[in-house]
C-alpha cells in the first residue's frame, strides 16, 4: 500500500518499500520526490483541520461515482497544492537543491492517474480518476 494519510488517527503512514517503488518503478528517485509525497500526506492532514476533508466527503454523498471521483480529483490537487506551498517555505528556508524541483515535478507526473492506468490497465478512463492526470499533478 502507498502512503496515506488517515483521518481517523490524524497520522500520515508512510510504507518506506513505496519510496524504493517511486524510485525503481516510477522512475522518480531523490529526496525532494519523497519529501513531495510526505507533503502531500500533510496536504491532507491541513484538509481535515480546516474542514475540506469533511465538505468534500459531504458533497459526494447522492452523487454519480464520476462525480464523486471529479470531488476526489479536486481534493488531491489541493493537497499537491498544499505540498508546494511547504516546497516554497523550504525554499524560502535554503532547503531546497538544484534539481529538487524537477525532482517533484518527476514524483507528480509518475503518479497521475492517467500514466497508472495506461501502465497497470493498458488504457485510461478519465471518470474513474481519482487523484489526477499527471498533466493536472505538476501544473
Ligand atoms: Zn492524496
Amino acid at each position: 500500500m502507498g502512503p496515506f494519510y488517515c483521518p481517523a488517527d490524524r497520522q500520515v503512514h508512510l510504507e518506506t518499500s513505496f519510496f524504493q517503488e517511486l524510485d525503481q518503478r516510477f522512475g522518480a528517485p531523490g529526496d525532494f520526490a519523497r519529501a513531495y509525497v510526505v507533503a502531500h500526506e500533510v496536504g491532507h492532514h491541513i484538509q481535515t483541520l480546516t474542514g475540506v476533508s469533511e465538505r468534500v466527503s459531504a458533497a459526494q454523498q447522492g452523487v454519480s461515482k464520476a462525480q464523486a471521483n471529479a470531488l476526489s480529483v479536486r481534493q488531491e490537487l489541493q493537497a499537491d497544492c498544499n505540498s508546494r506551498v511547504w516546497g516554497h517555505y523550504a525554499a524560502c528556508r535554503g532547503l531546497v537543491e538544484t534539481n529538487d524541483v524537477e525532482e517533484g515535478l518527476r514524483a507528480a507526473a509518475a503518479i497521475g492517474d492517467d500514466r497508472l492506468q495506461r501502465e497497470s490497465q493498458g488504457r485510461v478512463s478519465h471518470e474513474s480518476f481519482t487523484h489526477g492526470s499527471s498533466a493536472q499533478r505538476v501544473e
